[in-house]
């Protein structure tokens, strides 16, 4: 049997980390551009670790776990996804790979244009996987006039507290969230945290307000129908991007209509699971339905009916700059913040680096 994984990011590896033990004779290949695997979770610390400290070499992590990388961009569409079905085959290059299971990994896509030196656009926040991104970074970390951060998720909220923490002493910074909340789906405490913190910043926040435009030096907000310019030295955008998800069901299989695509399956950002408790655009869920899909893969090579996947949320942690977090594990009620959030911040990402040498403890949970 053949298996292609396509996208070598949290979904990926740890759907071939799994699919190394439920189907350890299986063929298995990974199709990725990248000649490394990029930690996203960490983009925000750009600030002060460089590009390099974030990326793990594919080819150790190929040896550990069994497979071959190919080194190609393939992109999907709904119609490539129905072709590939058909014929059993990705397109790899001038290549065809045959397989019997093709899962989908892609995440959300990057950003392709270099930011200019010359008149500063809004940086988005995909763009820090590259060298060009994070330079413009530090560029609008340096500015002496209002840096703005557009979108108040988790994303754009770590973000904003690394600037904080390397921002020149009195240099203002702003956010912008259209909502107005701050990541509704976290319990109220850990908003009243991450809050508390922003006061002490000494932040500008503009909730209820939309971003319209950056340019000449001043960023353009609209609010109740009301139109707001203020200086902006810079702005970065995390708002997201607006993209097709693959419709998948609650195994990992993706949806023609309502009926499974045969040997096509999908996790991680890329995806949308229907019907299942929870579907975050997360590392946590993507390693997790990264795994879920590889015993979909196996219960469907073995003739069973694959399971929904029907898991809770099992924490949440985010990092308020460099030596401060919160968050929650097992029980939203019970927040933990400061260096005890920092640490348990600091051991999931370990777990994930244990991942990348060849040992899988996401079994235990
Ligand atoms: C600044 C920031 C901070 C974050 N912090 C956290 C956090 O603290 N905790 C948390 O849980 N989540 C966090 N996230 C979210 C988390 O990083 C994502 O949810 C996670 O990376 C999604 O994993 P994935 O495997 O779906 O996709 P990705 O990790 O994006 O991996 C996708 C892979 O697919 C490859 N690829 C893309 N297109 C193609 C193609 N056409 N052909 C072949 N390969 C392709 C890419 O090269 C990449 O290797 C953060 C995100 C950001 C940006």
């Amino acid at each position: 049997m053949r298996i292609v994984v396509l996208g070598g990011g949290y979904a990926g590896l740890a759907c071939l980390a799994r699919l190394a033990r439920v189907l350890p004779d299986a063929d298995r290949h990974l199709v990725d551009p990248a000649r490394w695997h990029l930690r996203r979770t960490l983009l925000h610390e750009t600030l002060r670790k460089p590009l390099s400290d974030l990326r793990a070499d594919f080819a150790p992590i190929a040896r550990r776990w069994e497979f071959r990388h190919h080194i190609a961009q393939v992109d999907w569409t709904p119609a490539r996804l129905e072709e590939w079905s058909r014929r059993g085959e990705l397109p790899v290059g001038r290549r065809k790979l045959a397989f019997d299971a093709l899962v989908v990994t892609t995440g959300l896509p990057g950003v392709r244009s270099r930011p200019s030196r010359a008149r500063p656009p809004p940086v988005p926040l995909e763009s820090l996987t590259t060298g060009p991104g994070v330079n413009a970074f530090k560029r609008l970390a340096g500015t002496e006039e209002r840096a703005w951060v557009v979108g108040a998720g988790a994303s754009g909220l770590q973000c904003l507290f690394e600037l904080a923490a390397v921002r020149p002493q009195g240099a203002p910074l702003g956010l912008v969230e259209a909502a107005d909340t701050i990541m509704a789906a976290e319990p109220e405490g850990l908003r009243k945290a991450v809050f508390e913190r922003l006061d002490g910043l000494d932040i500008d926040i503009r909730m209820g307000t939309r971003y319209e435009s950056f340019g000449r030096g001043r960023i353009r907000m609209s609010a109740d129908g009301s139109s707001l310019s203020e200086p902006a030295g810079g702005v970065l955008l995390c708002t997201g991007p607006k993209v097709e998800r693959i419709e998948a069901d609650s195994a990992g299989r993706v949806l023609h209509g309502s009926r499974p695509l045969a040997g096509i399956y999908a996790a991680g950002d890329c995806a949308r699971w229907k019907d299942v408790p929870f579907d975050a655009a997360t590392a946590q869920t993507a390693v997790r339905k990264g795994r879920h899909v590889a015993d979909t893969v196996a219960r469907v090579a073995e003739g069973r009916s694959p399971e929904p996947w029907d898991v809770r949320q099992l924490g949440f942690f985010m990092s308020l700059g460099p030596h401060d977090a919160v968050g929650w594990v097992f029980k939203r009620a019970a927040l933990i913040s400061g260096l005890p959030a920092v640490a348990a911040r600091e051991a999931i990402e370990a777990r994930w680096d244990l991942l990348l040498r060849g040992l899988d403890s996401f079994a235990a949970f």
